[in-house]
């Protein structure tokens, strides 16, 4: 008989199994922590929102608008969509619950899934997960040096070696238009030579052709003007003012004049930090100012600024001595059924202290348990039966010297916790 074909996964998505969950929870912990050291507090947004959210606020000219979202008509008619980044979705939360007023200077952060129809390749994926950051309703170039130094520390702590830190200054909608003529100027006539995307580029976001990869392009991509020789006087000052103090804090940057990020919001500065070992997507990170957005989303004129970290690939860049494993538990060992009546009381009495505890449940000889305390590279084992039970005593056997000793019950937990 034929087995029943087993259903796959959608291309693009990921089961994340024991042994990498770990490190998850790890590099999850280590953001969680380091967002709350500087002041941010936690939002959740749904991950299913109005497609029109993203083509105002993510931008109509951008891939993931135009090619890479899971958009779809609902049973009652909506235009929906899983969310494809988390930025407008903050931005709306923040205009509709009025914290504009509440928190005017607000500073949170979010987890959790987003969705693109890209090609998957290592480190890209079409469902993959981001810690998201914004700041709202602060200007001084102080803000995006503070949240550059969050990035940076960010990926220092989890021990990421050999990173590096990207700046650049795209203007604002008083600067950029000049820019802009100018690049599409020095085009000329080479606009015709470079690829298709660029070509439509060129007409819905200029500033784009400089994220093209197309290698027949590039010649002429590194002969236009850059965005930082054509800042207006207070984009000019707020770039030095972000440089000036990332210099203050002893945080290295490089500039590159094509930094432009594939997103429309984005106004002065735009950051990323690149790692290494990671391949092509070597994103680790990115972000940048985003002023204009929260009015444009139908809320007051706040200023903005955040990034988005890949978690993918901030656990693909983990080095092997990050400390993801969790201590291992006490393992109680049972010699017969008296023994195992006692053991499960002990097992819970350790489990309610708050420490990690295991026994084996199936009835199995005192060799095969010992086996599986092994297997648990457990750091303590708490041998419960015979002649020790009757006095009222356990064996607490310290597995990583060997030493064995009987203990008193009542005494247990605090010899475990001192041990563990
Ligand atoms: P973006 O939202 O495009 O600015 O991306 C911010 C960060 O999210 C990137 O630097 C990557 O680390 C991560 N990222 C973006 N797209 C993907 C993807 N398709 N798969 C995995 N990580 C991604």
């Amino acid at each position: 008989m034929a087995a029943t074909p087993m259903i796959a996964a959608i291309r693009g998505t990921h089961d994340i199994l024991p042994g990498d969950v770990e490190k998850w929870q790890y590099v999850e912990r280590v953001a969680r922590e380091s967002c709350e050291r500087y002041g941010y507090v936690e939002i959740r947004t749904p991950i299913i929102e109005r497609e029109e959210l993203f083509a105002k606020g993510t931008g109509e000219s951008t891939d993931i608008v135009q090619k890479e979202m899971y958009a779809f008509t609902d049973k009652g008619g909506e235009r929906v969509t899983l969310r494809p980044e988390a930025t407008p979705s903050m931005v709306r939360a923040y205009i509709a619950h009025n914290l504009e007023h509440a928190m005017p200077a607000a500073k949170l952060y979010a987890m959790g899934p987003m969705f693109r129809y890209e090609r998957p390749q290592k480190g890209r994926y079409r469902q993959f997960h981001q810690l998201d950051v914004e700041v709202f309703g602060m200007e001084n170039p102080a803000v995006d040096a503070e949240v550059i130094d969050l990035a940076w520390t960010l990926v220092t702590q989890l021990g990421i070696a050999q990173a590096e830190l990207v700046i650049n200054s795209v203007g604002c909608p008083a600067c950029r238009p000049v820019f802009q003529a100018a690049l599409l100027a020095a085009l000329g006539d080479n606009l015709g030579r470079l690829c298709g995307d660029c070509q439509r580029r060129s007409a819905t976001n200029p500033l784009r052709i400089y994220d093209c990869k197309v290698p027949a392009d590039q010649p002429i991509i590194d002969g236009l003007p850059h965005s930082v020789d054509y800042l207006c006087e207070p984009c000019a000052t707020h770039f030095v003012g972000v440089k000036t103090h990332l210099d203050a804090i002893g945080i290295a940057w490089r500039q590159s004049h094509r930094l432009v990020r594939g997103l429309d919001y984005y106004v002065r500065t735009t950051f990323e930090v690149l790692g290494q070992a990671l391949g092509a997507q070597n994103a680790l990170l990115g972000g940048g100012r985003y002023d204009g957005l929260v009015k444009q989303l139908g809320g007051g004129d706040r200023a903005g600024i955040g990034f988005a970290a890949g978690l993918e690939r901030l656990v693909l860049a983990l080095p092997e001595s990050a400390p993801v494993a969790p201590p291992a538990p006490a393992f109680v060992v049972a010699i017969g059924d008296e023994g195992r009546a006692a053991a499960w009381l002990l097992v819970r009495e350790l489990r309610q202290a708050g420490l990690a505890a295991q026994m084996e449940l199936e009835a199995k000889g005192v060799r095969a348990q010992m086996k599986r305390a092994d297997r648990l590279a457990t750091r303590v084992t708490l041998i419960v039966g015979g002649d020790e039970l009757a006095r009222g005593e356990v064996t607490l056997r310290d597995m990583a010297t060997g030493e064995q000793r009987a203990i008193a019950r009542e005494s247990v937990v605090t010899a475990v916790r001192d041990l563990l």
